[in-house]
């Protein structure tokens, strides 16, 4: 399956979409917040019905950072530990959606909890989605001081996806913040090296560090435009993608 021609109305045959647990908020600036994660998993079907074979990774942060619990003097790790249940959450709920939709999901934990969830085994997770089950990753990497940005490259690596979306609240990488600098520079394109030098904050450190040794693009698009994500993996609209090709220096915005 792995030599399977790309999906029609897609360049790709199989995906990973990371989006942050805050993404599932809403306005609400805590937890989930139903509708929003209904949308997002609307957005999600619209590329499953392209054929294209999805992996997720959602992240904890929209209920608890391992960081924060351990800046209040928690033990780091017990406090990760919180983060990466999290995550699990936030998979559960996206499973729920996506399957009130009629799209089969697995949510795969890397710390197993088999009454909750399935264990993550490499090969059962590959053929799921050989059979168009979309495979939702939680529990980040199962290790403590790491980040569910991590755990999405880590996946995205062994499922042998071809990119990662990376869906944010911006429509791709600037070269500050175009929310308080309306001359922030627009990347169509950018380099592993210059997202780790200019310090760009697409993904942490060792995330990109693992994308760049495995030449595996990450494309980084807005998932507050409807239908964005579908038309993306389509080629269409606004994105950035990182790859080893060098920034589009005039910054097309
Ligand atoms: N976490 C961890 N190991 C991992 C992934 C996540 O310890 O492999 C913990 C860590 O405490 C992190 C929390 O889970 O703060 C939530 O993940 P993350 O911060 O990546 O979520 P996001 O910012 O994407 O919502």
């Amino acid at each position: 399956m792995a030599d399977a021609p790309p999906a029609s109305g897609s360049q790709f045959r199989r995906v990973l979409l990371k989006i942050s647990g805050e993404a599932l908020m809403g306005d609400q600036g805590y937890g989930l917040h139903p509708p929003t994660v209904e949308r997002i998993a609307n957005e999600v079907k619209k590329v499953h019905d392209l054929g294209v074979e999805i992996c997720m990774v959602i992240g904890g942060g929209n209920i608890f950072r391992g960081l924060q619990g351990s800046a209040q003097g928690m033990e780091r790790t017990t406090a990760d530990y919180m983060g990466m249940l999290a995550t699990v959450m936030n998979a559960l709920a996206m499973q729920a959606a996506l399957e009130a939709l009629g799209v089969f999901t697995r949510t795969i934990s890397a710390i197993p909890m088999d009454q909750v969830c399935e264990p993550y085994i490499r090969r059962r997770a590959v053929r799921h989605l050989e059979k168009k089950r979309v495979c939702i990753f939680a529990a980040g990497t199962g290790n403590p001081y790491f980040t569910t940005d991590t755990a999405a490259t880590l996946r995205a690596n062994e499922m042998k996806c071809e990119a990662i979306f990376k869906g944010t609240q911006v429509d791709g990488v600037y070269d500050s913040d175009p929310k308080t600098n309306p001359d922030a520079k627009f990347f169509s394109r950018i380099s592993y090296d210059e997202v780790l030098t200019r310090n760009l904050r697409v993904m942490d450190a060792s995330a990109i560090a693992l994308a760049r040794e495995n030449s595996l693009p990450i494309i980084v698009f807005s998932l507050n435009a409807p239908g964005g994500l579908a038309g993306v993996v389509q080629g269409e609209g606004k994105f950035t993608t990182v790859s080893t090709l060098a920034s589009d220096q005039k910054g097309a915005a």
